[in-house]
């Protein structure tokens, strides 16, 4: 039964209007942000690392910022604000659901992340599950499978072209035993080239061969639409922080079947749907069916709310008119960077590929961390350095295979003392 809403919250504020100096159609907290530079004076902060973590869109934030003060429990509870929250906590699903394409029967479960929502599927995987995976994957894609011990995870190399990527995928698929359970894991976009995969095409291969794909659209979801149903992907996982939403909120959607099936994720209330002593000792639990399965907890409704605000947002702002606007930042971009000497933008499917507004690139005799901190202090320019969490893909981009971090990435020197306790992996590279 529909609840009253507030005010407030049936006319969220009207989103605000842009600074003059930007003409961005979504606007975004501290897009007026002024930094000092090392030179004297002071710049408008150009940030140009979204692609790490986007800052949330004011619209969002106001959305948000009208509700926070209505909100209450979720799933447990009569009162007025734990049903307005329980509303607007599945209300936020459906909308994801529309975002993302979903079929009718699919579930969209809430987690922290894209890496928390890979790691969940690994967890619901079926015994003895082939997982398929091309080394150039960003971490959050490439690790989660090999964690479950009954696992095999197929490593495949590095294509060169999309054409390339799906012939090795089919071969590799065509070699495994028919019937077994096997999935596909493949981005939609990369973090470090901004190249665009074919999924409809490996999404095609998988089920020619009988196995699952899921989707990392960690940086797909917020360049281009997503359609589970009309490209017959299995499941999407996306974070709220690259979809200018704030950080904390991700998605699993899709299939509910292995879903449904597995153990939950994570034991506890909300979970559960009833639990009983057993005559013997112990308890007898029944768990719920639904994505409430593996959401155990008091669930971050603020998250959802914040992500499906930010789902309206991009859908309303039109992607049509986000793609074209994106083209054209980029050909200048690139055509900036052209004119510079010693500039190598880095690609694996060759210069003409299609990109979402992402490109990662080197300057001969230039650290890459040290130009970022130049970029910073001279510039105001925000931009990220390293192996950006895709260490495979970026030592072949760049012609370094082995194990030891690249040049580019020589993480400074730690104390002698917090020598052993300090990961250099991620100091060096906390995205
Ligand atoms: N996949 C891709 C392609 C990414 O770019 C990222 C983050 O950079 C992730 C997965 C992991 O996202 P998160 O850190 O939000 O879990």
């Amino acid at each position: 039964s529909a609840v009253a809403v507030p005010t407030a919250l049936a006319a969220p504020a009207a989103p605000a209007t842009a600074p003059a100096a930007c003409d961005a159609p979504l606007p975004v907290l501290g897009d007026e942000v002024r930094v000092p530079l090392a030179g004297g004076g002071e710049a408008l902060y150009a940030a140009l690392d979204y692609a790490a973590s986007a800052p949330a869109l004011r619209r969002v934030w106001d959305e948000v910022a009208a509700y926070a003060p209505y909100y209450g429990s979720v799933h447990r509870g009569a009162g007025h604000l734990s049903q307005l929250s329980t509303e607007l906590f599945e209300s936020s699903r459906a909308t994801v659901a529309g975002f993302l394409g979903c079929r009718e029967d699919d579930q969209v479960v809430f987690t922290r992340s894209t890496t928390d929502s890979l790691n969940l599927l690994a967890a619901v995987l079926p015994p003895r599950t082939r997982v398929f995976v091309f080394e150039t994957e960003h971490h959050a894609a490439l690790l989660p499978w090999e964690r479950r011990a009954d696992t095999e995870v197929v490593y495949l190399d590095a294509p060169r072209s999309p054409g390339e990527a799906v012939g090795r995928l089919e071969a590799a698929l065509a070699t495994r035993a028919a019937g077994a359970p096997a999935l596909v894991c493949v981005t939609g976009a990369s973090n470090v080239t901004g190249e665009v995969w074919p999924v409809r095409q490996l999404a095609a291969a998988a089920h020619r061969h009988g196995a699952r794909i899921v989707l990392d659209a960690a940086q797909l979801a917020p360049h281009r639409p997503v359609d589970l149903a009309a490209w017959d992907v299995d499941w999407v996982a996306f974070s709220g922080h690259k979809l200018y939403a704030p950080f904390g909120t991700g998605v699993l959607a899709g299939r509910a079947d292995w879903l449904r099936s597995a153990e939950p994720y994570l034991a506890g209330g909300g979970a559960s749907r009833s639990v009983a002593r057993r005559a013997g000792g112990g308890v007898s639990v029944e768990w719920h069916t639904t994505a409430a399965r593996h959401e155990a907890g008091s669930p971050n409704v603020i998250g959802a709310y914040a992500v499906a605000a930010a789902c309206k947002a991009l859908t309303e702002a039109g992607f049509e008119a986000l793609v074209a606007r994106e083209a054209r930042l980029l050909a200048r971009l690139r055509g900036g960077l052209a004119a510079i000497e010693g500039v190598r933008v880095l690609s694996l499917f060759g210069e003409d590929s299609d990109r979402v507004g992402v490109l990662s690139l080197t300057v001969e005799g230039w650290d890459s961390s040290a130009l970022a901190r130049a970029l910073s202090a001279e510039y105001g320019i925000g931009v990220r350095d390293g192996l950006f969490c895709a260490h495979p893909l970026v030592r072949t981009l760049l012609d370094a295979p082995g194990d030891e971090p690249a040049d580019c990435e020589a993480p400074p020197a730690p104390p002698a003392d917090t020598a052993d306790t300090v990961d250099t992996d991620t100091a060096a590279d906390p995205a």
